[in-house]
């Protein structure tokens, strides 16, 4: 696949607010946050889009929703609850094609979503 700049993120080629750092894992903030809290959890090995997962990714994809979870958690926002999204392709308006998972919380998010 060709690269994008958040293999320049994890390389720290490009800056970043990160926030989570495992062997496998990164999280940051998201440059444009759409809530008060807005923090993208990418695997630190490239995958372009959902449709190129293999079943060999499924621990690290269950990594990045479990960095996901306990980091809003550690923020607070277990009860008054939050938001996970994975966008994948035009419709769904990915843009940067290294999954990333979106972590929302901070506000009343809306369904369905625009
Ligand atoms: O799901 P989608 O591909 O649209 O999300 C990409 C996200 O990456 C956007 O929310 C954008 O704001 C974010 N981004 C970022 N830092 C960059 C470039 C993009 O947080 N340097």
């Amino acid at each position: 696949m060709a690269e994008t700049l958040f293999s320049k993120i994890i390389r720290r080629e490009i800056p970043a607010d990160i926030v989570f750092e495992d062997d496998h894992v990164l999280g940051f903030r998201d440059i444009n946050p759409q809530a008060p809290l807005h923090v993208l959890f990418i695997p630190k090995q490239p995958v372009a889009t959902l449709n190129d997962l293999e079943p060999g990714h499924a621990e690290l994809v269950g990594r990045l929703v479990l960095a996901a979870a306990a980091f809003a958690r550690k923020e607070g926002y277990a009860e008054s609850g939050y938001r996970t999204v994975f966008n994948c392709n035009e419709d769904a308006g990915q843009s940067v094609f290294h999954i990333h998972l979106h972590l929302l919380a901070g506000r009343k998010l809306s369904w369905p979503p625009g």
